[in-house]
């Protein structure tokens, strides 16, 4: 196995483009289970760990821009503020050990269809930057990202930089159903992230379909029906949590049914839905 070790962005960028099959490592959280497990035998490696400006955030014209390689420990200690969302699912990721070393970028590299990170992402609107050699930079709506399970559209010579989040514009909760409280992989996961000022509330389903996805229907429903100068409607919360349950596609596995996702999916909704609510009419009347 062969083994690249590049210092600068430029050069990490010049050895995915020479060797496209080199699999990019950062934490190492995915990529050595599966090593050691015999899951993946890789002809290279690409180890980012010494490309200094994927481990830092910056906030710039207004926007968010946190490296591939920060690790968890950062966006829960230092972007729980502006990205709290995020910083939410954060916090439900594996152990300190794991939120030290794991990354969003790890996380959406391997776009697994259960990864923490991509439901606040998805309700967020966020934007992946990735970046190849010879094509230059693509900004990639997080909708836009997973294609399959386990399949994004990034290609293969192409890495991921830094995702592009906005501040919050208004309350954004994260819920996620697990067979135990810490370490363990999402049974299921929403996000739901409000934004008073568009009149719009995103929403992002975890370990519910083939990818994680937003729930569009239901999205749209809100835009329509949500009076944002009044208490939640029952029924709008109601008709929300089912078309919710509707944008999901589960299967049966070890982890959950598919009815039980679908099920906690609408639950789920209608919880983080009212957690926000409260917290956006509660600063209103403060
Ligand atoms: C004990 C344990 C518990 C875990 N618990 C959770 C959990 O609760 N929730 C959860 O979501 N995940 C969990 N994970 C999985 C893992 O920690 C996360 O997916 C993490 O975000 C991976 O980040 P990383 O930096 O370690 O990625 P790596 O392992 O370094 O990489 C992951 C994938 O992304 C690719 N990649 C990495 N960086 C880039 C880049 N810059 N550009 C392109 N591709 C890239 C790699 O090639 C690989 O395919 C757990 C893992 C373990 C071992």
């Amino acid at each position: 196995m062969e083994f690249f070790r590049p210092t600068t962005w430029d050069e990490a960028l010049a050895a995915k483009a020479d060797q496209p099959e080199a699999v990019p490592i950062q934490g190492g959280t995915d990529v050595m289970v599966e090593i050691n497990f015999d899951v993946r035998r890789p002809v290279a490696l690409l180890d980012l760990t010494r490309v200094p400006e994927l481990r830092t955030w910056s906030l710039e014209d207004g926007r968010y821009r946190v490296g591939a390689a920060v690790p968890y420990t950062t966006i829960i200690e230092e972007l729980g503020g502006p990205l709290p969302g995020l910083a939410q699912a954060s916090r439900t990721v594996g152990s300190p050990q794991i939120r030290n070393r794991g990354s969003v970028g790890g996380n959406l590299g391997a776009a697994s269809p259960a990864g923490d990170s991509h439901p606040p992402l998805l309700a967020a609107g966020a934007v992946i930057e990735v970046e190849s050699r010879d094509r230059g930079v693509r900004m990639i709506p997080a909708h836009e990202f997973y294609l399959g399970v386990k399949r994004s559209a990034l290609e293969p010579d192409e890495l991921i930089r830094a995702v592009h989040l906005e501040p919050a514009a208004g309350p954004q909760y994260f819920s996620k159903v697990g067979t135990r409280n810490a370490m363990v992989i999402a049974v299921c996961s929403f996000a739901v992230a409000l934004h008073p000022g568009e009149g719009r509330v995103g929403t992002g389903l975890g370990s519910a379909a083939p990818t994680p996805r937003r729930a569009f229907a239901a999205e749209e429903f809100l835009r329509r029906e949500l009076d944002w100068s009044a208490r939640l409607d029952p029924a709008v919360l109601a008709r929300f949590g089912e078309l919710c349950a509707q944008a999901a596609a589960p299967i049966d596995d070890v982890r959950g049914t598919a009815d039980y996702r679908r099920h906690a999916i609408g639950v789920m909704a209608r919880r983080t839905l009212t957690w926000a609510w409260n917290d956006y009419r509660g600063k209103r009347a403060a």
